[in-house]
């Protein structure tokens, strides 16, 4: 799999979490959600009670799981951990909420995929506390209610506009997590390579940084493979050279494009002219599925400005032009 995906399995999870900031002011960037959270939770350790619900949204590695887990050491609780597609049942739900502690924080990672059953026991326990716990079987069967202790709900969505609004109105605050700016992704890496033990020059953290699609999972993946690199082929030391060889190594170009992007990009140009094409056409000519394309290379991208969608098809961009060395046709070519 390329290295600059934003998603991440369970082995990189593990390796992600030496370098998690556990304190709102290690948190690097975000200052308007880090401002608003400092707020919700001052507020509410003054009042000692738990705070309202939260719901974070934003891309994958941007730091919401981190946050739910800042969230519970602020408070000085401990963070319960589950997801949308980890809880099959309404049951399992149940089970979770009925064994809560007192302010305890329940973090649910990609809540916009709970199944129907387990979103309506939520938003009752969101909001009364309580879950009916049903036993008995069919026309016997009675819902028994169970009070819940206090505790907070911090719910992760890649896009907070998929909740249903019921679900969404049951959270008191929402913070939007919105990509990085180079400098921030270079003081996260520059903590992360302290943490690490290794040398990062400063020109090294903004090379890798300019690469990292503005995702801090990234910048910290980058910072592993260059690690790797440094130590095999190197001498130990990141420098700007061992960042630069590195990320060639792994076919990362200087926007942080890897291999399948810039093949997009290229047949659009090459062979279509810049386009519009439509996407099965351009899929086709690079070998990939459609939806490949679309969700795999496509966002990043058009967020890039590096290509266009039209309801004619697909449109490479002056810049596309250029970040592949080619100039575009002019009018004279045509
Ligand atoms: P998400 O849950 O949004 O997918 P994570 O919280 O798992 O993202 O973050 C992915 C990685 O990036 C973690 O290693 C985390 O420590 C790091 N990270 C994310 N945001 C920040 C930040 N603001 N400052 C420092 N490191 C961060």
């Amino acid at each position: 799999d390329s290295v600059v995906r934003p998603g991440a399995d369970d082995l990189e999870r593990a390796a992600e979490a030496a370098l998690r900031p556990r304190h709102l002011d290690e948190f690097v960037g975000q200052k308007v959600v880090r401002e608003q959270l400092s707020l919700v939770l001052q507020a509410a350790i003054g009042r000692g009670r738990a705070p309202d619900h939260v719901l974070l949204s934003g891309p994958p590695g941007l730091g919401k799981t981190t946050l739910a887990m800042i969230i519970a050491a602020e408070l000085g609780t401990s963070l319960r951990v589950t997801s949308g597609p980890a809880i099959q049942h309404a049951g399992d739900l149940a089970a979770i909420l009925s064994s809560l502690e007192e302010n305890e924080v329940l973090f649910i990672d990609e809540i916009h995929r709970l199944a129907r059953p387990a979103e309506e026991l939520l938003y009752v326990a969101m909001e009364d506390f309580r879950v009916d716990v049903v036993v008995g079987k069919g026309a016997g069967a009675s819902a028994i209610p169970l009070a819940l202790p206090p505790f907070t709900v911090v719910g992760a969505t890649t896009r907070a506009g998929l909740l249903p609004a019921p679900l969404r109105d049951r959270f008191g605050f929402t913070g939007h997590l919105d990509f990085y700016a180079d400098d921030e992704l270079e003081r996260v890496l520059l903590r992360s390579a302290g943490l690490l033990g290794v040398p990062l020059a400063h020109e090294a953290a903004a090379e890798i940084a300019s690469r990292s699609r503005g995702t801090p999972r990234i910048a910290n993946r980058l910072l592993r493979r260059v690690r790797d690199w440094a130590q095999v082929r190197g001498d130990g030391t990141l420098s700007l050279e061992a960042a630069r060889a590195a990320l060639e190594v792994y076919e990362v170009d200087r926007r942080g494009l890897d291999r399948l992007d810039r093949s997009v990009l290229t047949a659009l140009c090459t062979r279509f002219g810049g386009g519009p094409v439509g996407l099965t056409t351009l899929a086709v000519a690079v070998g990939e599925e459609p939806e490949t394309v679309e969700t795999v290379a496509e966002p990043f991208l058009v967020r890039e400005g590096l290509i266009g969608r039209t309801p004619r098809g697909r449109v490479a961009t002056a810049e596309a032009w250029t970040h592949l060395g080619l100039s575009a046709p002019t009018a004279a070519d045509t």
